[in-house]
Order: structure tokens, then sequence, then C-alpha cells
């Protein structure tokens, strides 16, 4: 075959042999060359760049017009809630009677305490879980140090979830059962009496039978720590380091007081009560405390000390006649679920001795919930 030098007579390029041979070629070929072209340029680095552009660009067009309506619709829905909030807080800080409070509070945006009082308005609307806050705010009673135990976190995690459950009304007694879950059984009576209905109230503080050894067990530890804390504010020789390692005595002196622990006085004249859990004797300062510590159920916290001062009224009289000593009646009262009445930090305050009302809401709700534990689970 000849060669293109042959056929024109002279060399020429590549390009120039492409323009010489379309000059003589038919339709389809042209079309064929030109799809050819487009495929190269397409191919080649600047084709491929002008690709990628081409398509982040329709790629952005389209996901604006498929997004948009879905955008604008939930910066509206932000909007609205936000304007909700705002009007919310503006009703919230306008209830409060002192305006200019009201301008201070919104001014310092006291979010952290409108919402703790929002969720602690909405526990108390619940009928069962919020029947402890309810009560608690029906007495008057030291709100910081009631719930101080939470935040100092002394007790185990187990501990702490038996008791919060506990306030809840949330573990598996009989009444619960019953009328909560709605189980068919029998009755709902205590399972450890079989006398009244078993709720947490009745296993914590009023079953006849818990009450022979539980709960005087829950009792006489409190007894022991105030006895350590009086026996170390007098100076009492050989008091244990810790109070947990004390052992109290019936009997204990030295020239400046004498402390009694769960001992009759016996007196010239019958009286109803002759046993306070503690009694101090100070000679020295002419006068005579008696301490009768209880831990009745948080609802009749009040009702308790009342009570306890009306027993102990009578032995008052006569021990002020019999030595000759002002005599004053100290109740310690301490909830079962830890709820301390406003009146224990005087009647501690009274007896002095640096004795923690922390440690004696501790060691209640220790008790409590080893007695739950053993009911219960
Ligand atoms: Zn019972």
């Amino acid at each position: 075959m000849p060669s293109r030098e042959d056929v024109y007579g002279a060399s020429i390029g590549p390009g120039a042999a492409d323009t010489i041979s379309s000059r003589g070629s038919s339709s389809p070929s042209k079309c064929k060359k030109y799809v050819r072209k487009f495929f190269k340029h397409l191919f080649s680095n600047l084709g491929l760049f002008g690709l990628v552009v081409g398509y982040v660009f329709i790629g952005a067009v389209v996901f604006e017009y498929l997004e948009s309506k879905n955008e604008i619709d939930q910066r509206i829905v932000i909007q609205t809630k936000r304007d909700e909030c705002v009007k919310e807080l503006w009703h919230i800080t306008d209830e409060d009677d002192n305006e200019d409070h009201d301008h201070e509070k919104i001014k310092s945006f006291k979010f952290k305490e409108i919402q703790q009082n929002r969720l602690r308005k909405k526990l108390e609307e619940k009928s069962l879980h919020g029947q402890y806050l309810k009560r608690v705010n029906n007495i008057e009673h030291s709100v910081p140090q009631t719930f101080s135990w939470l935040r100092r976190g002394q007790l185990k995690p187990a501990t702490e979830a038996t008791i919060v459950a506990a306030q809840d009304q949330a573990l598996r007694t009989r009444n619960y059962e019953k009328y909560i879950l709605k189980t068919k059984i029998d009755d709902d009576r205590c399972r450890i009496c079989q006398e009244k209905s078993e709720t947490i109230d009745h296993i914590l503080s009023a079953c006849p039978q818990l009450a022979k050894h539980e709960y005087i067990l829950r009792h006489n530890k409190i007894c022991t720590y105030v006895h350590w804390c009086l026996c170390k504010k007098y100076n009492i020789p050989g008091i244990a380091t810790r109070w947990y390692e004390h052992e109290p005595k019936p009997v204990v002196n030295n020239e400046e007081v004498t402390i009694l622990y769960d001992t009759q006085i016996h007196t010239d004249r019958t009286v109803p009560a002759n046993k306070p859990d503690i009694v101090i004797k100070n000679l020295k300062e002419k006068h005579c405390t008696l301490i009768d510590i209880s831990v009745p159920c948080d609802k009749n916290l009040i009702s308790k000390e009342a009570e306890k001062k009306l027993k102990y009224r009578t032995l008052a009289i006569e021990v002020s006649k019999m030595w000759n000593l002002k005599t004053l009646i100290v109740p310690v009262i301490i909830g079962a679920l830890g709820t301390i009445p406003q009146t224990l930090h005087n009647n501690i305050k009274t007896l002095e001795g640096n004795i923690s009302i922390h440690k004696i809401q501790d060691i209640a709700l220790c008790g409590s919930a080893n007695i739950l534990r053993k009911t219960i689970y």
C-alpha cells in the first residue's frame, strides 16, 4: 500500500493528516470523529475537572431545592419554641409579688432554679411517686438537710437506691402489688405480722414484729452515736476512737457529770415512763437533760416529738424535785426515710457535744435500708 507521503508527495503532521483525510470522508465517519473528539476531551484532565465542578454545582442546586423547605420548617419550629420559652419565663417571674426581684431574676437568668421548681412541681403532681415530697412539705422541716444525704454520698449506691425507691413508693410491697400492679393476690397484709396492709410506712415503722428487733437495732445505733458524742464532750475516760466501736455502759461519770444509758430512774412517785434513752445529770451546771430518740414514719415527726415531751413530763418534774436540778426534755426525732424536722437543729444545739445531724441521718437511713432489704428483697 502507498504511504501518505507517496499520495500527497510531502511529509505532513498528524493534525494535517486528519484534516486532509476528513475532506474526503463521509457523514457517519464525521460523526464518529466528533464523538471520538468529545470523549477525548471529556476524559482528559481538563474534562474531568470540568465534570467534578459541574457535579458539585448541580448537586448544590439540587440539594438546596430538595432541603430548603425542610430547613425553613425546622427554623420556624425552633423560633416558635424559643418564643414560648421566653413567654413562659416571663410568666413565671411575673407571678412573683416583688417586681424588682422579678427583673433581677430575669436579668440573672436563674434557669436552674426555675427548672428545679418545675421538676419539683411535676414530681409532686404524681400520686404515687410524689407522696414523699408532699408529706415532707406538710411539716416544718429543713429542706437542704433532709436531702443532703444525696449530695454527701456517704451511703453505698445500693442503700441510696433502696431509700430513693422507698421514698417514691416504688418497692414491691404487697400493697403495691395489689393496688398498683393489680396482681392477683389474696390479700395485701404484711408478710411478717399478717396484721395490717403491707406498705413502706408499715415496714419501716409500724410492724409489731419488726419492732421487736429491727427497729430497736436502728434506734440503738443512733443512741450509741449520741452517747459516744456526749462522752467525748464531757471527757469520760476509756471511750472508743470511733462511734461504732463504742459500747455504752448504763452509768458513766466524772466530777462534772453522770450519764445514764437506758437506765430506769427510781422516783418517789410512780411515773408513766422512767427510762429515757440517755440522761445527763450535770452537777456542775445544775441541770439535767432527758434525751429520748425515735425514728418514726416521716409523716409522724411532729406528733412523735410532742408525744415524747408529754411522756417524760412527769419524770422531769420528779427529777427536778429529787435532784434539785433544772430538767429539760430533749427529743431526738428523725424520719425513717431521712426527714429532718426543723426542731432537731435546736435540740441538737441544746445538747452541744459536736453531734452531727448528718451522721444521725445516715445511721437512720442505713437502718431503714437494712429493714427493707430483709423484708422485701
Ligand atoms: Zn407487719
